[in-house]
């Protein structure tokens, strides 16, 4: 890997706690193989539940000084690392790409993504105003401050190696909080390098801890939900993980973020602009292989439009979606992150082809793919009785749903245990904002299939969990809101 950087020493292999490069105990490592071709490329310590114990605790040494530094001081942090990530962004994107199997262009818009945000939570530091109010008694005012919560856990998957953190990370440095960032075991690397970042930007020692761990996984993610020290939990991953994790923070009734996963209906009605609502299904649903939480995993088809929309969206996926090795620059769509992403999808596909579901287009692997690759695939005559409605299809497959009237579509639609992203695309406002205002997630693309704004409030409603990331409540989430009453008499 680092004979492919500009600047190698990005490529850590190591944790990082205290400022310091470390194998904790060193008796355990795990090994990062590519998505796409199985080579291997680099180790990290196994970490186990004493040296994530040392982490917490030098995160909470460091949080007794950060907790008092100035809101300009840390927005010069953000801004510095918001610059470093700009000026790093080729290294970051091939070890991003190499990791996670993103093609590289889509690699490198996610470090543009994944900086944005630290540049959106430098403005933020300096902005997160508390309020001055007239109390009930005469001579009497309230005045609110908001201060850091403490020491914050921080646990993200690899489907996106470095956004998932910064998004986490800007705010919890913005608020003035220490951490303890546990990536993924398949995407150590983005996270390292952030942290190799966040030290030449100025992040003091102790303030940013990473730690790697793959198979003490479910002891380390107990220590941090119990620790006493840890004040707050981010978490982004799947529903089932989040609940465990809610629960176990129970004893010490930690504050919470859960990102967890989706379920997200695409509706495209009669009068929509059919090629606008192909694009933006090209981009939302191939993003990644399909591989994120806000993935169309449902596309609802009105019956006016149905059989044309299905032709142009083959023909867009013919011409668009190149596979190749995710390290050149053509390539458009790369594997899936294990057998294991590939299996699920074929056993969703194989469920919905037996209830009386139809390939269009895709549908089987062929032998000369990468073992991790499945191909993109249309499926049509979707119903709910079918399993992959109730299931992230997480992988490469649009799956069609007819529909006839909008009261139909929102009981489908709104047929779902989770309720994350959604998609609407209609030419007719009242339309528009009807859909929008009664589906039954956190977030609507209305005529487009991005979704995702550092300025915009990101977070789900039902089982996709709660609490929101980016925007201008981001910070809030790592904060406390502290009420002193005064008397002026
Ligand atoms: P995904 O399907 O995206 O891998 P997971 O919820 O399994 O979703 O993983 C998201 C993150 O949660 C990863 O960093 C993973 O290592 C971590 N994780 C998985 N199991 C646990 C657990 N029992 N406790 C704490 N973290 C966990």
């Amino acid at each position: 890997v680092r004979s492919l950087l500009r600047d190698p020493s990005l490529f850590k292999e190591q944790a990082y706690i205290e400022g310091q490069w470390t194998n904790g105990d060193g008796r355990s490592q795990f090994s990062v193989l590519s998505p796409y071709s199985k080579e291997y490329l680099g180790s990290c310590p196994d970490l186990d539940i004493n040296t994530t114990n040392t982490a917490i605790e030098a995160a909470q040494k460091a949080f007794d000084d950060f907790q008092h530094t100035s809101a300009r001081q840390r927005m010069t942090i953000l801004k510095n690392w918001f610059e470093l990530m700009r000026e790093h962004e080729d290294d970051l994107a091939t070890i991003l790409s190499l990791e996670n199997g993103r093609p590289i262009a889509a690699a490198h818009a996610e470090i543009k993504y994944a900086a944005s945000f630290l540049e959106w939570f430098q403005g933020e530091a300096v902005r997160s105003y508390g309020d001055s109010i007239a109390a009930s008694a005469p001579g009497t005012q309230v005045v609110t401050i908001k201060q850091p919560v403490g020491v914050v856990g921080i646990i993200t998957p690899w489907n996106f190696p470095s956004a998932m953190i910064t998004r986490k990370v800007g705010a919890a440095l913005a608020a003035g909080c220490s951490m303890v960032v546990k990536p993924a075991a398949e995407t150590p690397f983005s996270a390292l390098a952030l942290a190799e970042l966040g030290e030449r930007a100025g992040v003091p020692a102790g303030v940013l801890n990473v730690t790697t761990t793959q198979k003490n996984i479910a002891d380390v993610g107990k220590l941090i939900c119990e620790h006493p020290s840890v004040k707050k939990l981010s978490f982004t991953g799947s529903t089932g993980v989040g609940k465990i994790l809610m629960q176990q923070s129970s004893q010490s009734l930690k504050k919470l973020s859960m990102e967890l996963g989706g379920n997200a209906p695409f509706i495209v009605f009669n009068d929509a602009n059919c090629e606008q609502a192909i694009q933006g299904l090209m981009a939302a649903k191939f993003r990644g292989s399909g591989q994120t939480c806000v993935s169309p995993n449902r596309v609802y088809v009105q019956k006016g439009i149905h059989d044309i929309f299905i032709q142009r969206l083959q023909q867009a996926m013919d011409t668009q979606l190149v596979k190749g090795d995710p390290l050149l620059t053509g390539t458009t769509i790369g594997p899936l992150i294990n057998v294991k992403a590939v299996e699920k999808v074929e056993r969703l596909v194989s469920d919905a082809r037996s209830q009386g579901a139809t390939v269009v287009t895709g549908g089987t692997r062929s032998s000369g793919d990468p073992e991790n690759y499945y191909p993109p695939t249309i499926v049509r005559g979707m119903t709910h009785s079918m399993q992959a409605s109730k299931e992230e299809l997480f992988g490469p497959v649009v799956a069609i749903y007819p529909f006839e009237s909008q009261q139909e579509l929102l009981q489908m639609a709104n047929d779902a245990e989770v309720g994350l992203g959604a998609y609407v695309y209609t030419d007719t406002l009242n339309q528009a904002w009807r859909t929008a205002e009664l589906l039954q997630t956190g977030m609507v693309g209305v005529n487009t299939g991005v979704i995702s704004d550092p300025v915009a409030p990101f977070g789900g409603v039902k089982h996709s969990g709660f609490g929101r990331e980016g925007g201008r409540i981001g910070i809030d989430e790592f904060q406390i809101l502290k009420a002193s009453r005064h008397l002026s008499t």
